[in-house]
Protein backbone atom coordinates (compact mmCIF):
# COMPACT_ATOMS: atom_id res chain seq x y z
CA UNK A 1 0.00 0.00 0.00
CA UNK A 2 1.52 3.22 -1.40
CA UNK A 3 2.28 5.54 1.83
CA UNK A 4 2.51 8.56 -0.41
CA UNK A 5 -0.53 11.20 0.21
CA UNK A 6 -3.14 11.78 -2.99
CA UNK A 7 -2.06 15.33 -3.95
CA UNK A 8 -5.08 15.39 -5.89
CA UNK A 9 -7.52 14.39 -3.40
CA UNK A 10 -9.07 18.54 -3.07
CA UNK A 11 -10.50 18.21 0.48
CA UNK A 12 -8.85 17.59 2.96
CA UNK A 13 -10.15 17.79 6.87
CA UNK A 14 -6.75 16.73 8.73
CA UNK A 15 -5.94 20.18 10.06
CA UNK A 16 -8.22 22.16 12.27
CA UNK A 17 -8.11 25.04 10.14
CA UNK A 18 -8.54 22.97 7.09
CA UNK A 19 -11.47 21.83 8.81
CA UNK A 20 -13.27 25.22 9.76
CA UNK A 21 -12.50 26.73 6.04
CA UNK A 22 -14.32 23.28 4.28
CA UNK A 23 -17.26 24.04 6.92
CA UNK A 24 -17.71 27.81 6.15
CA UNK A 25 -17.35 27.39 2.51
CA UNK A 26 -20.14 24.90 2.81
CA UNK A 27 -22.30 26.75 4.64
CA UNK A 28 -21.81 30.17 1.96
CA UNK A 29 -23.96 27.64 -0.13
CA UNK A 30 -27.14 28.87 2.29
CA UNK A 31 -29.73 30.69 0.35
CA UNK A 32 -31.15 32.90 3.09
CA UNK A 33 -28.82 35.72 3.72
CA UNK A 34 -29.65 36.13 7.81
CA UNK A 35 -29.72 32.16 8.25
CA UNK A 36 -26.14 32.23 6.24
CA UNK A 37 -24.74 34.83 9.14
CA UNK A 38 -26.03 33.06 11.82
CA UNK A 39 -24.76 29.98 10.67
CA UNK A 40 -21.30 30.98 9.50
CA UNK A 41 -20.88 32.48 12.96
CA UNK A 42 -22.29 29.75 15.13
CA UNK A 43 -19.66 27.65 13.26
CA UNK A 44 -17.06 29.58 13.81
CA UNK A 45 -17.50 30.11 17.47
CA UNK A 46 -18.11 26.52 18.12
CA UNK A 47 -15.38 25.20 16.51
CA UNK A 48 -13.31 28.26 17.90
CA UNK A 49 -14.99 26.78 21.00
CA UNK A 50 -13.92 23.06 20.68
CA UNK A 51 -10.27 23.77 20.04
CA UNK A 52 -10.05 26.32 22.81
CA UNK A 53 -10.58 23.60 25.36
CA UNK A 54 -9.31 20.82 23.62
CA UNK A 55 -12.71 19.43 23.36
CA UNK A 56 -12.81 15.54 23.85
CA UNK A 57 -15.03 12.98 21.75
CA UNK A 58 -16.05 11.70 25.49
CA UNK A 59 -16.87 15.38 26.96
CA UNK A 60 -19.16 16.08 23.38
CA UNK A 61 -20.68 13.01 23.73
CA UNK A 62 -22.08 13.70 27.23
CA UNK A 63 -22.54 17.00 26.02
CA UNK A 64 -25.09 15.75 23.46
CA UNK A 65 -26.70 13.15 25.98
CA UNK A 66 -27.19 16.12 27.73
CA UNK A 67 -29.07 17.56 25.21
CA UNK A 68 -31.07 14.71 24.34
CA UNK A 69 -32.10 14.33 28.16
CA UNK A 70 -33.18 18.46 27.74
CA UNK A 71 -35.39 17.59 24.72
CA UNK A 72 -37.05 14.33 26.94
CA UNK A 73 -38.11 16.83 29.30
CA UNK A 74 -39.90 19.18 27.28
CA UNK A 75 -43.82 19.60 27.29
CA UNK A 76 -47.03 21.93 26.27
CA UNK A 77 -46.15 22.96 29.86
CA UNK A 78 -42.22 23.03 30.13
CA UNK A 79 -39.49 24.11 27.31
CA UNK A 80 -36.38 23.11 28.86
CA UNK A 81 -34.23 24.50 25.95
CA UNK A 82 -35.86 27.92 27.38
CA UNK A 83 -34.90 27.13 30.68
CA UNK A 84 -31.21 25.82 29.47
CA UNK A 85 -31.26 29.58 27.78
CA UNK A 86 -32.16 31.37 30.78
CA UNK A 87 -29.14 29.85 32.82
CA UNK A 88 -26.34 30.23 30.99
CA UNK A 89 -27.93 34.00 30.12
CA UNK A 90 -28.11 33.64 26.44
CA UNK A 91 -32.12 34.87 26.69
CA UNK A 92 -31.01 38.08 28.56
CA UNK A 93 -27.65 38.70 25.71
CA UNK A 94 -30.67 38.21 23.51
CA UNK A 95 -33.13 40.54 24.91
CA UNK A 96 -30.44 42.88 25.82
CA UNK A 97 -29.19 43.01 22.10
CA UNK A 98 -32.04 42.42 20.21
CA UNK A 99 -34.45 45.52 22.38
CA UNK A 100 -32.29 48.57 23.20
CA UNK A 101 -34.69 51.20 25.06
CA UNK A 102 -33.91 55.05 24.99
CA UNK A 103 -33.49 56.22 28.47
CA UNK A 104 -36.58 56.84 30.41
CA UNK A 105 -38.44 53.59 28.47
CA UNK A 106 -39.68 50.24 30.99
CA UNK A 107 -36.43 47.28 30.32
CA UNK A 108 -37.43 44.58 29.01
CA UNK A 109 -35.93 40.89 31.00
CA UNK A 110 -36.68 37.05 29.85
CA UNK A 111 -40.53 35.98 29.24
CA UNK A 112 -39.70 32.55 30.99
CA UNK A 113 -41.42 29.26 30.67
CA UNK A 114 -44.63 29.45 32.62
CA UNK A 115 -46.20 32.38 30.14
CA UNK A 116 -49.46 31.20 28.69
CA UNK A 117 -51.54 32.97 25.75
CA UNK A 118 -54.73 33.52 26.14
CA UNK A 119 -55.39 33.97 29.80
CA UNK A 120 -58.56 35.02 30.95
CA UNK A 121 -59.29 38.62 31.14
CA UNK A 122 -60.49 40.75 33.66
CA UNK A 123 -62.01 44.40 34.46
CA UNK A 124 -59.62 46.48 36.15
CA UNK A 125 -59.77 46.28 40.34
CA UNK A 126 -60.36 42.68 40.06
CA UNK A 127 -58.97 40.07 42.39
CA UNK A 128 -56.63 37.55 39.98
CA UNK A 129 -55.19 35.31 42.41
CA UNK A 130 -58.45 33.23 42.29
CA UNK A 131 -57.52 31.15 45.61
CA UNK A 132 -53.62 31.75 45.66
CA UNK A 133 -52.40 31.74 48.53
CA UNK A 134 -50.07 34.71 49.71
CA UNK A 135 -50.43 37.85 51.41
CA UNK A 136 -52.80 40.26 49.39
CA UNK A 137 -51.31 42.63 46.95
CA UNK A 138 -53.39 45.69 45.28
CA UNK A 139 -51.28 46.28 42.04
CA UNK A 140 -51.97 50.08 40.13
CA UNK A 141 -49.82 51.72 37.62
CA UNK A 142 -50.11 53.63 34.11
CA UNK A 143 -49.17 52.35 30.37
CA UNK A 144 -47.67 55.76 29.16
CA UNK A 145 -45.13 56.33 26.17
CA UNK A 146 -41.96 57.69 25.84
CA UNK A 147 -43.89 61.31 26.06
CA UNK A 148 -45.62 60.40 28.91
CA UNK A 149 -48.69 60.29 27.44
CA UNK A 150 -51.06 57.95 28.56
CA UNK A 151 -51.77 54.64 26.43
CA UNK A 152 -55.35 53.10 26.64
CA UNK A 153 -56.76 49.70 25.78
CA UNK A 154 -52.82 48.38 26.17
CA UNK A 155 -53.28 44.76 27.08
CA UNK A 156 -51.72 43.41 30.52
CA UNK A 157 -50.70 39.89 31.02
CA UNK A 158 -50.10 39.23 34.04
CA UNK A 159 -48.07 36.21 35.88
CA UNK A 160 -46.92 35.01 38.85
CA UNK A 161 -46.05 32.42 41.75
CA UNK A 162 -48.18 31.97 44.97
CA UNK A 163 -46.45 31.98 48.51
CA UNK A 164 -45.19 28.21 47.89
CA UNK A 165 -43.30 29.66 44.86
CA UNK A 166 -45.30 27.80 42.52
CA UNK A 167 -47.24 28.87 39.29
CA UNK A 168 -51.04 27.46 38.53
CA UNK A 169 -49.30 25.21 35.62
CA UNK A 170 -47.44 23.40 38.05
CA UNK A 171 -50.74 22.06 40.00
CA UNK A 172 -53.79 21.00 39.24
CA UNK A 173 -56.03 23.64 40.25
CA UNK A 174 -56.68 25.12 36.85
CA UNK A 175 -55.87 28.79 36.43
CA UNK A 176 -54.78 31.30 39.09
CA UNK A 177 -52.75 34.21 39.73
CA UNK A 178 -52.71 34.93 35.53
CA UNK A 179 -55.01 37.06 33.89
CA UNK A 180 -55.63 39.87 31.65
CA UNK A 181 -56.86 43.55 32.39
CA UNK A 182 -56.66 46.46 29.99
CA UNK A 183 -55.42 49.98 30.85
CA UNK A 184 -58.49 53.31 30.89
CA UNK A 185 -58.37 56.22 29.10
CA UNK A 186 -55.92 57.49 31.68
CA UNK A 187 -53.17 54.56 30.73
CA UNK A 188 -53.73 53.61 34.41
CA UNK A 189 -55.08 50.21 35.30
CA UNK A 190 -55.38 48.34 39.12
CA UNK A 191 -55.65 44.82 39.96
CA UNK A 192 -55.73 42.68 43.13
CA UNK A 193 -53.36 39.77 43.58
CA UNK A 194 -51.12 38.16 45.93
CA UNK A 195 -47.41 38.85 47.09
CA UNK A 196 -45.15 36.37 44.84
CA UNK A 197 -42.63 34.26 46.12
CA UNK A 198 -38.77 33.63 45.25
CA UNK A 199 -38.74 29.87 43.57
CA UNK A 200 -36.00 27.84 42.66
CA UNK A 201 -36.00 26.49 39.01
CA UNK A 202 -37.04 23.22 38.61
CA UNK A 203 -34.12 20.49 39.59
CA UNK A 204 -35.47 17.63 38.59
CA UNK A 205 -34.38 17.86 34.61
CA UNK A 206 -31.07 18.50 32.71
CA UNK A 207 -31.12 22.25 33.53
CA UNK A 208 -30.94 20.84 37.56
CA UNK A 209 -28.67 18.32 36.96
CA UNK A 210 -26.46 21.16 34.70
CA UNK A 211 -27.24 23.77 37.71
CA UNK A 212 -26.10 20.91 40.51
CA UNK A 213 -23.17 20.25 38.88
CA UNK A 214 -21.79 23.74 37.98
CA UNK A 215 -23.10 26.87 39.87
CA UNK A 216 -25.65 25.44 42.45
CA UNK A 217 -27.12 29.04 42.07
CA UNK A 218 -31.19 27.54 41.14
CA UNK A 219 -33.32 30.84 43.05
CA UNK A 220 -35.20 33.21 41.28
CA UNK A 221 -35.97 36.29 43.55
CA UNK A 222 -40.17 37.29 43.17
CA UNK A 223 -41.22 38.83 40.82
CA UNK A 224 -44.37 39.76 39.00
CA UNK A 225 -44.35 38.76 34.70
CA UNK A 226 -45.84 41.56 32.50
CA UNK A 227 -46.75 40.81 28.81
CA UNK A 228 -47.87 44.85 27.30
CA UNK A 229 -48.94 45.36 24.19
CA UNK A 230 -50.67 48.32 22.37
CA UNK A 231 -51.59 49.11 19.34
CA UNK A 232 -48.51 51.29 17.45
CA UNK A 233 -46.07 50.34 20.55
CA UNK A 234 -43.45 47.76 20.87
CA UNK A 235 -44.64 45.18 23.11
CA UNK A 236 -43.40 44.91 26.23
CA UNK A 237 -42.05 41.67 28.09
CA UNK A 238 -40.97 42.43 31.37
CA UNK A 239 -40.65 41.24 35.16
CA UNK A 240 -41.08 43.24 38.54
CA UNK A 241 -38.86 42.05 41.28
CA UNK A 242 -39.90 42.49 44.78
CA UNK A 243 -37.10 45.05 46.37
CA UNK A 244 -35.89 43.30 49.99
CA UNK A 245 -36.34 39.41 48.30
CA UNK A 246 -33.79 37.25 48.55
CA UNK A 247 -31.89 35.87 45.98
CA UNK A 248 -32.04 39.55 43.87
CA UNK A 249 -28.45 39.27 42.92
CA UNK A 250 -27.81 35.57 42.31
CA UNK A 251 -31.34 35.30 40.21
CA UNK A 252 -30.45 31.53 37.94
CA UNK A 253 -31.72 33.49 34.89
CA UNK A 254 -29.88 36.34 35.19
CA UNK A 255 -32.94 38.13 34.48
CA UNK A 256 -32.96 41.29 37.35
CA UNK A 257 -32.55 44.95 36.00
CA UNK A 258 -32.34 47.24 38.89
CA UNK A 259 -34.81 49.54 37.11
CA UNK A 260 -37.28 46.41 37.44
CA UNK A 261 -36.81 46.64 41.15
CA UNK A 262 -39.68 48.40 43.34
CA UNK A 263 -40.95 49.06 46.22
CA UNK A 264 -44.04 46.26 47.68
CA UNK A 265 -44.87 48.82 50.27
CA UNK A 266 -46.41 46.86 53.48
CA UNK A 267 -49.43 48.02 55.52
CA UNK A 268 -51.06 47.21 57.92
CA UNK A 269 -54.83 46.20 57.96
CA UNK A 270 -57.07 48.91 57.05
CA UNK A 271 -58.25 51.17 53.98
CA UNK A 272 -56.87 49.82 50.59
CA UNK A 273 -55.90 52.34 47.79
CA UNK A 274 -59.19 51.10 46.07
CA UNK A 275 -61.47 52.05 49.56
CA UNK A 276 -61.55 48.43 50.30
CA UNK A 277 -61.39 47.52 53.83
CA UNK A 278 -58.34 44.89 54.60
CA UNK A 279 -58.73 42.78 58.03
CA UNK A 280 -55.14 41.91 57.26
CA UNK A 281 -52.19 43.26 56.25
CA UNK A 282 -51.37 43.72 52.55
CA UNK A 283 -48.67 45.29 50.11
CA UNK A 284 -49.33 47.65 47.67
CA UNK A 285 -47.66 48.35 44.20
CA UNK A 286 -47.63 51.52 41.69
CA UNK A 287 -45.48 51.18 38.88
CA UNK A 288 -45.67 52.67 35.76
CA UNK A 289 -44.79 51.02 32.40
CA UNK A 290 -42.81 53.59 29.77
CA UNK A 291 -43.65 51.76 25.76
CA UNK A 292 -41.50 53.12 23.27
CA UNK A 293 -43.58 53.73 19.60
CA UNK A 294 -42.97 51.55 17.02
CA UNK A 295 -40.04 52.29 14.53
CA UNK A 296 -39.43 55.65 17.07
FE1 LIG B 1 -41.30 33.73 37.08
Amino acid sequence: MSMQAHTDVKYVYDHEDLILQEVLARYQLTADPRLREIMLSLIRHLHSFAREVKLTWPEWERGMAFLSKAAEWNSPQRNEFIALSDVIGLTMQVVAASQPKPPGATLPTLIGPFFVPAAPTFKNGTDISNGASGEPLHVSGRVLDTQKRPVADALIDVWQSDDRGLYDVQDEKGVWGRGRVKSQSDGGFTFWSVMPTAYPAPNDGAIGELIESTTRRLWRPAHLHFSISASGLDSLVTHIFVHGSKYLDEDVAFGVRPALVADFVAHEPGRAPDGKIMDRSFRTLDYDFILTRKGA
